[in-house]
């Protein structure tokens, strides 16, 4: 019996159902069993480049670094056993059995790749730059879960629900296990995401690119592989094979290209699938803690090599990118930016830097405001939360989005100091507000607005012997939360609008 890859199959998927089930309870009033934040605190390249270009410490670098020494340890073994987005790209890669198998020249070509991208990342993050989040395996995943996979399941369960009670008129136990489910698993409102279909895009291009080169993202792209691949060359655990015949069979089989010979094995880019164990025909491979010195008599082979002149060139070249990069920029010295931001969120130029981009602050909003951002804000800004008023606005006893940062891009605050804190200041644009335009009757905002002395207060004024009520705005009261924006019934654009720039930034 394959006893070791079952064991793997059954911890991949205990940690991908572990992922899911901490992003699927990353919502009001976050009763999950684990903290929200779990998976990216465990991330050494998201903890390690988010405090080097940050100059912080985070307190997640603990739990990173324990990561890492259990990649000393055991290996390469979180890419083959527990990373998510590595169980997806497993089962993706398992539609197609037939796979292009690159000679060791193509294989060692496409795997460099993979560090010469921790290499810029590692750049960017001394000029102040944090870029490990553009190819994380984590927060690719995080995304596809949190902005796509969980709103389209929680949109089918409930289409099909409300589907089945109308048109068979089941109001009774049927109708009362719906609210059961509303209330519990599938949320009482169903969130949608703007450009979540990028998201997914990138996700299936990560995914579907197995299903020509085997883990064809983990040898060749992925930086959090490249970090553990670094550590995994100096493991403890390796493969041991005591009589090879050099009939080939494993090379072949390996699913991340880790062994190119009858003698050479590459521990950093072994994963431990455990595949050569069970395809060795003369069942003489198996996995042992060795002493290092007799380990690197045959193996690592072509890791002796060091970088090439060329990678080395283009290093070069990105670190005086890097530095231009950030001198020019001027978006990077803002405090506010020209979106509205989560309550107490990081400066602009800092909160780019933190946010790593995971969707926890999004999936949580529970009025589905805080949105992925495209380019409105910069490229920098691709893909960190914003508010969108028209679509929700920032409930005002809330403090969740802070609560589930991992990074603290986004401060958490008591409820207390919540209440204080600006994201802005609404303003009424009087040429299409109605009672300021058209002589009608509208307060909405000022019925809405939930500062207990309301920063919006009404002046008085008759006309044709009727008396209007004309909405203005406290800024000295208004926090910024956009309800107002949000209820405002004028239309294509609201009559009163939050400006971001007078946020507090913390
Ligand atoms: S701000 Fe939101 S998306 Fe960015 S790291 Fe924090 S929780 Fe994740
Ligand atoms: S944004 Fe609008 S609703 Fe919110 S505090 Fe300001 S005026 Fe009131």
């Amino acid at each position: 019996m394959k006893k070791l890859i079952f064991l793997r199959r059954v911890s991949q998927g205990f940690f991908l159902l572990l992922f899911i089930y901490i992003l699927w309870s990353t919502t009001y009033p976050l009763t999950g069993l684990l903290p929200p934040e779990t998976f990216f605190k465990t991330n050494p390249s998201i903890m390690l480049f988010t405090s080097i270009s940050e100059r912080v410490l985070l307190a997640g670098l603990i739990f990173a670094g324990l990561m890492l020494v259990l990649t000393f340890i055991f290996g390469r073994f979180y890419c083959g056993w527990v990373c998510p987005l590595g169980t997806m790209i497993d089962v993706t890669g398992a539609l197609k059995k037939r796979k292009y198998i690159p000679d060791n020249g193509l294989n060692s070509r496409i795997r460099k790749g993979k560090f010469i991208i921790l290499g810029v990342i590692f750049i960017f993050a001394l000029a102040g730059i944090q870029l490990a989040w553009v190819l994380d395996p984590m927060t690719i995943v995080a995304r596809f879960v949190s902005l796509n996979l969980i709103p389209t399941v929680t949109l089918l369960i409930d289409r099909t629900f409300v589907l089945i009670i109308r048109n068979f008129e089941l109001y009774g136990g049927f109708y009362d296990l719906y609210r059961g489910l509303k209330t519990t698993f599938l949320g009482v409102n169903v969130h949608y995401f703007s450009n979540s279909l990028i998201i997914f895009a990138v996700f299936a291009a990560v995914c579907g690119g197995s299903l020509f080169i085997s883990r064809l993202w983990c040898r060749s792209v992925c930086p959090l592989g490249a970090f553990y691949a670094l550590v995994a060359r100096f493991s403890l655990l390796r493969r041991v094979v005591d009589k090879c015949t050099d009939c080939g069979v494993c090379v072949e089989m390996c699913r991340t290209g880790a062994i190119t010979g009858a003698a050479s094995y590459n521990s950093g880019e072994c994963i431990l699938c455990m595949d050569c164990i069970y395809s060795c025909p003369q069942k003489t491979t198996r996995f042992s803690f060795i002493k290092r010195q007799k380990a690197q008599e045959g193996d690592d082979r072509e890791e002796g090599r060091g970088l090439s002149r060329k990678s080395f060139l283009f290093l070069l070249l990105t670190s005086i990118f890097a530095l231009g990069y950030k001198r020019r920029n001027p978006n990077m010295k803002k405090g506010a930016g020209p979106v509205i931001r989560p309550p107490a969120a990081l400066k602009e130029k800092d909160f780019n830097d933190r946010c790593i981009r995971c969707g926890n602050c999004m999936k949580v909003c529970p009025t589905n405001g805080l949105q992925p951002v495209m380019l409105q804000a910069g490229v920098e800004s691709l893909w960190t939360p914003a508010l969108v008023p028209e679509i929700g606005y920032c409930e005002y006893q809330c403090t969740l989005c802070g609560s589930v940062c991992p990074t603290g891009a986004i401060t958490e605050l008591s409820h207390s100091r919540k209440l204080t804190i600006k994201l802005g200041t609404a303003m009424v644009d009087r040429s299409i507000c109605l009672p300021w335009n058209h002589k009608s009757d509208c307060i909405v905002c000022e019925e809405h607005c939930p500062v207990p002395d309301k920063a919006i207060k009404v002046t008085e004024e008759r006309h044709n012997g009727k008396i209007f009520k004309k909405p203005f705005v406290d800024p000295t009261l208004c926090v910024g939360c956009g309800i107002c924006q949000a209820k405002c019934p004028v239309r294509p654009d609201r009559a009163i609008r939050v400006d971001p720039s007078t946020a507090d930034r913390l």
